[in-house]
């Protein structure tokens, strides 16, 4: 029998890297070490206390019930104490916080709450692929902004057309940035707050790598910005943070509306955070000074090593302090296809080539941290070797 995918599975852009995906395996069947820089997943386990707490809650019979779709109030309060303490934002447990089963099915169920078919959405290029995935399965439209090296990868509003931005419904930002690792300030946010009120259109402001960053400049919360609670929301998750990206936990914070229309779409098609999961996830908000402290001494020390190595090579990159990828140019005569295809074939280490991130992601590769430091170290000595 055949079964026919629905038109939004048809409508998904092609895959471009499978022919790479393909060369990987084979590589790997033959035995050959495959160094992976390609993967934004952290490899530093969950801190212990946060799993001791699972596995108590775990052992408690309430918490083998349905959970309820608007989350613990436990939660919802250590989120809110979470951004008064590092973003001197405050929030109301009930009607501003959601918890979310991953801040990427939140970042989803965001767009089925509040895209209609033909509606537009603004989101750059290069962006997280989730926004114009998440748009086109609702019918919607995505209209990319291009993110320009000597903008320092910002979103520029002068880029949208005034046309398309009175339509528009939804506009998706990121900063710390991925796969950029861009980073902005508050007046960046304000002037998205400003054009987002002209125009009505609700932010999403996706701040996954808050708290991914080196010395005293820490990222901001979307809602530090004047006025932002008026028009958008801010997505954030314990993944990167608390190296928790297979518990799938996030929250959705910010104005109560957006919020409170996202609960009403999502009690219809999931039925929330397992209890035991939110409870850890308040241990960990608790403590996060001691966490973020202990995880960015390591990323600081990758960071550090791998501009070391591409300032060596000769290789420009974006010099940035947050997140956990660099976004480095690949060198002249290459596209990022074929240098990360060279670095593959070459060198059998994997770095993700810019343009998956979208066509403006051409001329770059993105090389992410999230890899133990000693395979850390060799992936770079063999990429220096074929340099
Ligand atoms: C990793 C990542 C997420 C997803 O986080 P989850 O909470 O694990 O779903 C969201 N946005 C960006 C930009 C990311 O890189």
């Amino acid at each position: 029998m055949h079964f026919e995918e629905a038109d939004r599975l048809k409508s998904l852009p092609p895959y471009l890297f499978a022919e790479i995906d393909k060369l990987i395996n084979k590589k790997r069947k033959e035995g050959l070490d495959v160094i992976s820089l390609g993967i934004g997943d952290p490899d530093i386990p969950t801190s212990k206390d946060i799993v001791e707490t699972l596995c108590e809650e775990a052992n408690v019979p309430e918490n083998h019930r349905y959970p309820s779709s608007y989350g613990l109030r436990i939660f919802k309060e250590a989120v809110s104490k979470f951004y008064l303490q590092r973003f001197d934002v405050t929030l109301d447990p009930e009607r501003e916080v959601i918890p979310l089963m991953g801040s990427k099915e939140g970042i989803a169920d965001l767009a089925y709450t509040f895209i209609n078919p033909g509606d537009y959405a603004i989101m750059t290029d290069p962006s997280y692929l989730v926004y114009k995935i998440s748009t086109l399965f609702a019918g919607g439209i995505p209209y990319k902004v291009p993110l320009k090296e000597e903008d320092d990868f910002l979103l520029d509003i002068e880029d949208i057309d005034s046309e398309i931005a009175k339509k528009a419904k939804i506009m998706y930002i990121n900063y710390p940035n991925n796969p950029t690792s861009a980073t902005c300030d508050k007046n960046f946010f304000e002037k998205i707050v400003s054009f987002a009120e002209k125009n009505n259109i609700i932010v999403c402001h996706d701040n996954a790598y808050s708290d991914v960053y080196q010395g005293e400049n820490k990222p901001m919360s979307f809602l530090n910005a004047y006025g932002s609670k008026n028009t958008g929301i801010e997505f954030n998750s314990l993944s990167k943070t608390f190296n928790m990206t297979g518990w799938r936990i996030g929250y959705a914070v910010g104005n109560a509306g957006i919020i409170e229309s996202l609960g009403k779409y999502k009690t219809n098609v999931d039925s929330g955070v397992f209890n035991a999961v939110q409870y850890a996830a308040v241990k960990a908000l608790e403590n996060y000074k001691i966490h973020t402290e202990y995880n960015n001494k390591i990323y600081n020390r990758r960071r550090e090593l791998i501009k070391r190595t591409l300032d060596d090579m000769g290789i420009d990159y974006h010099d940035s302090n947050a997140a956990i990828y660099v976004w480095a140019k690949v060198p002249e005569g290459f596209t990022s296809a074929s240098f990360s295809k060279m670095l593959l074939d070459k060198a059998n280490v994997v770095v993700t080539p810019g343009v998956e991130f979208g066509e403006n992601g051409e001329g770059y590769i993105r090389i992410s941290m999230t890899l133990e430091d000693s395979r850390l170290e060799e992936a770079l000595k063999r990429v220096r070797n074929v340099l």
